[in-house]
Parts: structure tokens; C-alpha cells; sequence
């Protein structure tokens, strides 16, 4: 299939779970998880029309986006550590991975001596998996608490990463949880800024997400392949 095809797919799928759950397309964002495939098939991504640009190891991150020249919008979705945040800032205008409050510290410092904005999402552990990065759902306010003064770090939303399982309905309580705790923490209203975003949702579960309110799909192997074909 080509990368046209795959593409035409993937918007068919989100917009029939988009009217299935009756949610305006306009608030469901794609970012093409390029993490698999080169430089010139990102390329190939962003000529296609898709902006965001989703990535989780700087070491290959950075000589992509260098490789591009910076084109598009780009998201860091992985794990990443303090020392590496220098890499991140002033390449990434998001970071959905934010789990702890050494690296927000870490990504203000940075932010701030580029003059930049980072918009970034806290990644909650919403399965308890020990194998998951995230803050625990109880911890997420206060979190929000001690990085709400943060100028450069800017906090939209919440990102959760759910279980592999072959039904992505089983998926669903996973996704449904992350959204109403955004709509608590809103409705405590006031502390924080308020959280607009959820990042859920990868190529096996990202329907079900959208249908639980997912406003950013982040989506690899189904939407641009694992690099064995363009
Ligand atoms: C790799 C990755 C994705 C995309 O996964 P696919 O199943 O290939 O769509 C999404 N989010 C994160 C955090 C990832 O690391």
C-alpha cells in the first residue's frame, strides 16, 4: 500500500469513529509517528499534508529533523531523559512524555534560554502497569500544582499510553479513565491552566480512543509503516 493509500485509510477510520461517537473531525489531530521509517520518508509524510511529526529517541530524532531542516511540527512521545531535554527544546514544540517534575524543572530552564514554549502533556500511568512511565492518576494534581508558576512549560493536557492487547476495546476503560480526569482536574478549575488535550490512541486502539475523546492520535506502523516499504 502506498503511503497515499495508508493515509486515505486512516482518515476513513477517524472519521467514521469521529461520527460514530459524534465528535467534529477538526478536534482529532494526527501525529505520524515517523520513529520506524528515514528521514526522506518523513519527508514523504509532510508532503502528504500531515504536519505533526511524532518521534521518541532524540539520537535519531535529532539528525531527522536536522535532515529536514525542521519542516513540521514535532512531538518527542518517548521516554526522555533530563540530559537529553537540551536536544528536545527549540526541535520539539511538544513533548507528550512529561512524567516527572525533574524534567518539567529541566525543560523550563532549557525553554526559557531559547525564549521558547514547550506545550506539553502529562503522561499518567492509567493501567498501573509497572512497565509504563507516568504519574499515578491521585497524582496528577499535584503535579499540576507545583508546575502551574512554570512559564516556558506549558501544560495542555494528559497523555496515557494503553495496554497492548489484541481488542482494543479492552483498551477503552484505559482511555475513558485519562478523559475524566482531565474533566476533574478542570473542574477544580483555577490552580492550573486548563487541560485541553488527550494524546491517546496508537495504530491498534487509536478508534476507540478518538471515540473516548482522544484529541491526538499518534500513529506509526499503521499510518507510515515499520520502514520496510514506502
Ligand atoms: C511507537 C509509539 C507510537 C506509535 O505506535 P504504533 O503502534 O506503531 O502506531 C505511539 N506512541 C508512542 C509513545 C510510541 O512510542
Amino acid at each position: 500500500m502506498s503511503l497515499k493509500e495508508r493515509i486515505e485509510l486512516v482518515e476513513d477510520r477517524i472519521q467514521a469513529a469521529c461520527k460514530r461517537s459524534g465528535r467534529n473531525r477538526d478536534d482529532v489531530n494526527i501525529v505520524a509517528v515517523t520513529k520506524y521509517v528515514s528521514a526522506d520518508m518523513t519527508r514523504s509524510v509532510l508532503e502528504e499534508g500531515i504536519l505533526h511529526i511524532g518521534e521518541n529517541r532524540p539520537q535519531t530524532a535529532v539528525p531527522k529533523w536536522e535532515a529536514l531542516g525542521g519542516q513540521g511540527i514535532w512531538h518527542f512521545i518517548g521516554h526522555l531523559q533530563s540530559n537529553k531535554a537540551k536536544d528536545v527544546v527549540g526541535r520539539f514544540q511538544y513533548v507528550h512524555s512529561l512524567d516527572r517534575l525533574s524534567l518539567a524543572k529541566e525543560l523550563e530552564k532549557r525553554a526559557a534560554a531559547l525564549d521558547q514554549t514547550v506545550s506539553a502533556f502529562l503522561q499518567v500511568n492509567v493501567s498501573g502497569e509497572a512497565s509504563k512511565q507516568g504519574v499515578a492518576p491521585e497524582e496528577a494534581a499535584a503535579f499540576l500544582r507545583e508546575t502551574a508558576d512554570l512559564t516556558h512549560v506549558k501544560i495542555i493536557g494528559l497523555m496515557t499510553m494503553a495496554p497492548i492487547v489484541d481488542d482494543p476495546e479492552l483498551a477503552r476503560p484505559v482511555f475513558r479513565r485519562l478523559r475524566e480526569l482531565r474533566d476533574e482536574l478542570n473542574a477544580r478549575g483555577g490552580l492550573w491552566g486548563p487541560l485541553t488535550e488527550l494524546s491517546m490512541g496508537m495504530s491498534g486502539d487509536f478508534e476507540v480512543a478518538i471515540e473516548e475523546g482522544a484529541t491526538w492520535v499518534r500513529l506509526g506502523t499503521l499510518l507510515v509503516g515499520k520502514g520496510e516499504e514506502t
